[in-house]
């Protein structure tokens, strides 16, 4: 059995052959009973393909090909060899980019421009795991008089992955990267709303060398493959990003096994403008920090407090400043900052957020409705949008939205604003904006989040460590802090002073 293999016509004239079945131990298969789901084109609401729906068993299948792989030519390979492997796969990315851009924005609704950068990404961060893949090992310590210990890293064991469609393949990478470096055999499950280019993935880890068995990538429902891989006895680990209550459901799944579990998870980020900041800079970043990939970002900073001294000023220039550059329409056009949102689901979401924000009283200053991009009305267009009056208990203040949204806060007090900020579940990302770098640092401290920008926003970077606390997930991707959630760091005593007490 096999999947089938289609192609994609992308509207910028690439055709891209894609395999739509299950992807395990190397080969293509198709799910139980042959069934499938369509993944649908966002932009004019019509089917791409349909694609392999994996079922629980689909998934033990995946899961004892990884498990298999574990102790097969894979675990003869030394870090160096498994960097070599990563390194090829990323050079064959980057020979493909732009297809794999194409087939992204399709799927995802990603404007290419935007899908581009995120494929580049994937590329290097796939090249900056293979450079670590040899470089991540244990110490030596000193365990008193005749007798030291050392540690080493090992790997976990099967991972389990499950992505979701906000940046398809760039999760992906900060997860298999990273797990494979460690030596681990991988099991994927991407999100069933953008399912394609994990799926191109596949033929490209062949095309690299990877033994069968390390990388399975099986497409599915979350509530059926997901929930699967979650409680699996055979899976290590499971690594997971998107929503906090999909995440806590993974947390109960994973527990009966104790296997490891890292969550990426919502967030309902601020970014706080002092009246000494950069306004120019400000409102570039700002506006980055709502808008960009059609907000549909965990660190959006969607909660934006601007100091009372330049408010009104500020909310002007922002909204002039939106008006130049929050292109809405076909994600194909290079002018196009905003396209549309991942699906139906989301869309309806985002239009019912802001109906509740003018129900409670916020003022919608721009924006509110859908973008009639299309003569036939479809596609799943909203346009850009700002709240002003918003205070801190309504739901669009308290509520992640996923969507272009931005609520708009005027704040007086300095300290007063900190615990504002932190009055939240969440605790992603925070930006502050501001020229009084003792100020920036001290605030930074306190603010309870993952990670602060400084006179930035969004624009995080895959070797640094990337995670949030309290409801915004458990554990870090990228950078270094990933070797270690990928590998199991053992302790080996070595007694040297042996004793004979016959
Ligand atoms: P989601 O939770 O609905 O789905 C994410 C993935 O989980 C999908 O692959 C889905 O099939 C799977 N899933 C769903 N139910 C499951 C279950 N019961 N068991 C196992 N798997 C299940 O999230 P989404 O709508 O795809 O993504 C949007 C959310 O992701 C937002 O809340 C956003 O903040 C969050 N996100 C977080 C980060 C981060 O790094 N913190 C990054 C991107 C997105």
């Amino acid at each position: 059995m096999s999947g089938a293999t289609v192609t994609v016509n992308a509207p910028n004239g690439r055709q891209v052959k894609v395999n739509t079945g299950l992807f395990i131990n190397n080969e293509w298969t198709s799910a139980k009973d042959n069934a499938t789901f369509a993944s649908i084109n966002p932009a004019t609401e019509t089917e791409i393909c349909s694609v392999s729906k994996a079922s629980a068993e689909d998934v033990d299948r995946a899961v004892a090909a990884a498990k298999e792989a574990l102790d097969g030519p894979w675990s003869q390979l030394d870090g160096t060899s498994r960097g070599k492997l990563l390194l090829k796969l990323a050079d064959l990315v980057e020979a493909e980019h732009e297809t794999i851009a194409s087939l992204e924005a399709v799927d995802a609704g990603k404007t290419f421009t935007k899908a581009m950068k995120d494929i580049h990404e994937v590329f290097e961060v796939f090249r900056y795991y293979g450079g670590w893949a040899d470089k991540h090992y244990g110490q030596t310590i000193d365990a008193g008089k005749h007798r030291f210990a050392y540690t080493i890293r090992q790997p976990i064991g099967v991972t389990g992955s499950i992505t979701p469609w906000n940046y398809p393949l760039i999760m992906v990478s900060l997860k298999l990267g990273p797990a494979l470096a460690c030596g681990n055999t991988c099991v994927l499950k991407p999100s069933e709303f953008s399912p394609l280019s994990a799926l191109y993935l596949a033929n490209l880890f062949v095309k690299a060398g990877f033994p069968p068995g390390v990388v399975n990538i099986v497409n599915g429902e979350g509530r059926e493959a997901g929930a699967r891989l979650s409680e699996h006895p055979d899976v290590a680990k499971i690594s997971f990003t998107g929503s906090t209550a999909t995440g806590k459901q993974i947390m109960k799944a994973a527990a009966p096994t104790m296997k490891r579990v890292a969550l990426e998870t919502g967030g309902k980020s601020p970014v706080i403008v002092y009246d000494d900041a950069d306004i120019p800079n400000a409102l570039k970043w700002v506006y980055y920090g709502i808008y960009a990939n059609q907000g549909q970002i965990c660190t959006s900073t969607a909660r934006i407090y601007i100091h009372e001294k330049i408010y009104d000023e500020f909310l002007k220039r922002f909204l002039a400043y939106t008006e130049k550059h929050a292109i809405v329409g076909d994600q194909f056009k290079e002018e196009t900052f905003i396209g549309p949102l991942v699906s139906k689901t989301q869309f309806q979401r985002v239009l019912d957020y802001i109906k509740i924000g003018q129900q409670e009283g916020a003022t919608l200053i721009k924006g509110g409705g859908i973008f009639p991009e299309r003569p036939d009305g479809k596609g799943f267009f909203v346009q850009p949008t700002v709240f002003g009056n918003v205070t801190h208990d309504m739901r669009i203040a308290t509520e992640e939205i996923f969507g272009p949204v931005g609520a708009f806060f005027k704040f007086s007090d300095s300290d007063d604003i900190i615990k504002i900020a932190n009055n939240t579940r969440y605790g992603l990302s925070s930006a502050i904006f501001t020229k009084d770098m003792i100020r920036a640092i001290k605030v930074s401290e306190k603010l309870a989040s993952g990670m602060v920008w400084i006179n930035s926003s969004n624009n995080s970077d895959y070797r640094v460590p990337f995670g949030g606390v309290k409801e915004s997930g458990i554990g870090r991707e990228g950078g270094e802090a990933a070797l270690d959630e990928n590998s199991v760091l053992k302790t080996i005593y070595l007694n040297l002073e042996l004793t004979n007490d016959e």
